[in-house]
């Protein structure tokens, strides 16, 4: 997936910085969720540790990544789908966890499946999980 982090920044009012557009790179060019411990690694001689934690706060807030936990608890980040808002993540879509190397992808060509709910409850989002080994570690 090719994104245009400039102007992903510029249509969130946020002031283009060599370090927000280090960070964005790198998610956007992962195929899974990307940990803090890993952006600390390949991107910490540009960015300390407290600047990279409060970009991926703001991004989260702003509706530019969201976070998931793998099966560690770890916290994880990616891009999110274009319809999210600030404080108002709408990412319907799946994660797979793969117990193997335990990377976390986001799974968007999937259908999500119709929940009925009972009268009276409003869900604004779905959160569905699959385990198992992903593509990279099934060959
Ligand atoms: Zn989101
Ligand atoms: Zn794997
Ligand atoms: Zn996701």
């Amino acid at each position: 997936m090719e994104v245009d982090v400039e102007e992903l920044l510029r249509s969130y009012q946020l002031k283009i910085t060599p370090q927000r557009l280090s960070v964005l790179k790198y998610v956007t060019g992962c195929q899974y969720a990307v940990s803090q411990p890993e952006l600390e690694r390949k991107l910490g001689k540009k960015i300390d540790r407290v600047t990279l934690y409060r970009i991926l706060t703001q991004m989260e807030e702003k509706g530019i990544l969201h976070r998931v936990h793998d099966l560690h608890g770890l916290a994880r980040f990616a891009i999110c789908s274009s319809n999210c808002q600030a404080h108002m993540h709408h990412d319907n879509h799946i994660h797979f966890q793969c117990t193997i190397c335990n990377n976390v992808y986001c799974i968007n060509n999937f259908s999500m499946p119709k929940v009925k709910l009972p009268a009276g409850f409003i869900a604004n989002t779905f959160k569905v999980s699959a385990e198992g080994t992903c593509k990279h570690c099934s060959q």
